[in-house]
């Protein structure tokens, strides 16, 4: 029996490997910065980082490390226990406050991961006589969330704030009780900024809430980092965020909205009530991040100047780029091969990117994702670019006779 499954998922695997989709891990063996140290045929070697969710460059801040320690010292390694059980420090409470102090909401309610807050979010607070209106390219967890919750489903064409109004409108003609709006505050494959003032309008209109998951924009945009709503001088409803990328890069997400928003996940959201607490070591490493990501003004400056640079750059030698001002920024290629291949000779060239494609985006936009971080260094950056520009020409992916050097 089993063995007819063992040779079907055989059989799937090799599909995968032959589109051009399988995916293949690699392993870095220093700590997580601008530059990275990995290993290739057997030699270790430095290597430019261009694909991490490493923002302000906090992963390795020595600050937050000693702080990670230092909890580990007074409170063990771990809790053994979902929060309401035996799970709750001083420590979680705290963080909960300077999430909900830092991003202006009543509170905040921790979870392993922002997928796993995203799971939590919307079953708690909305059933069958409810609706939620979600934009095409929300991140995966934001749809599986969706799918656990038994409010009607409609969907948005991405950003495209017409056909969320006619969304609406359809939502409101059936009288839901509630209308959640939900949308990415940055999508994180194409780099580009919710319309919030145009989101926030229209919940407003229709008396919906609107949450944002702001994953790639708290500690990002807006003053001190406060996220995307906060970039345009307003405010969502609910925010759901991580703490696996600007914020020190660990692990664990979080939701931060009104009080009754909160108190309610805390009685009902089933990856809360059902899934181990955050360890002491990544909480107390988590306060200390905010309180950087906070302060981190001239972090944001350099990541803001290290992008304009690497679109300035990359246009120049002739790339095909998605317009955008985020540090995300995406290089497109159509197909997964040709991103494979770019990937893996830039790899060579001592640039470590990762190429996307299907299913982590439609097929026949396959890309490579380039992140800027306050970790780079701007003559890094310069190599980076100039190996793009070489491999791509080796490639037949941008002309010979862009030939700019830098
Ligand atoms: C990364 C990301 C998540 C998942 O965050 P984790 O904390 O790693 O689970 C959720 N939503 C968006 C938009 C993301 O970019």
């Amino acid at each position: 029996m089993s063995k007819t499954t063992y040779r079907r998922l055989q059989y799937e695997l090799k599909a995968i490997e032959q589109d051009g989709l399988f995916k293949r891990e690699r392993l870095i063996t220093s700590p997580q910065s601008g530059e990275i140290r990995v290993s290739r045929n057997g030699r270790e070697q430095s290597i430019v980082n261009l694909c991490a969710n490493n923002y302000l460059g906090l992963a390795d801040h020595p600050e937050i490390i000693a702080a990670a320690k230092k909890a580990m010292d007074e409170y063990g390694f771990g809790m053994a226990s979902v929060r309401f059980i035996c799970g709750t420090l001083g420590l979680h409470r705290k963080l909960e406050r300077r999430i909900a102090e830092y991003l202006e909401m009543d509170d905040a309610i921790l979870f392993a991961a922002a997928f796993d807050a995203n799971g939590g979010v919307f079953e708690p607070l909305l059933t069958a006589e409810d609706a939620i209106i979600s934009d095409s390219l929300n991140h995966a967890s934001i749809i599986d969330g969706i799918r656990l919750c038994k409010a009607k489903r409609y969907r948005f064409e991405n950003n495209n704030m017409t056909h969320l109004e006619a969304q609406l409108e359809q939502a409101a003609a059936e009288s839901p009780r509630t209308i959640v709006i939900a949308t990415d505050g940055v999508f994180s494959m194409d780099g580009t900024i919710a319309n919030i003032p145009r989101l926030r309008h229209l919940a407003d209109r229709f008396d919906a809430l609107l949450l944002v998951d702001d994953c790639h924009a708290t500690g990002v945009l807006g003053p001190q980092g406060k996220g995307t709503a906060a970039h345009f001088g307003l405010q969502a409803d609910i925010i759901t965020g991580t703490l696996g990328k600007s914020l020190g890069g660990a692990a664990g997400g979080f939701v931060a909205a009104a009080q009754p928003v909160i108190d309610m996940l805390r009685q009902r959201s089933r990856p809360y009530l059902f899934s181990n607490a955050l360890p002491p070591m990544l909480v107390a490493g988590a306060i200390k991040a905010i309180e950087l990501a906070r302060a981190g003004d001239d972090q944001r400056a350099k990541l803001r100047q290290h992008a304009r640079h690497f679109r300035q750059g990359m246009t120049d030698v002739g790339f095909r780029l998605l317009d955008g001002e985020h540090p995300i920024i995406p290089v497109m290629l159509d197909e997964a091969q040709a991103a494979q291949d770019l990937a893996n000779r830039l790899f060579e060239l001592g640039i470590y990117v990762t190429g996307f494609f299907y299913p982590v985006v439609p097929r026949g936009q396959a890309r490579i994702r380039v992140q800027m971080s306050a970790a780079l260094k701007t003559e890094r950056l310069n190599h980076a670019i100039a190996a793009f520009a070489q491999a791509g020409r080796e490639l037949g992916i941008i002309s010979a006779k862009a030939r700019k050097t830098l």
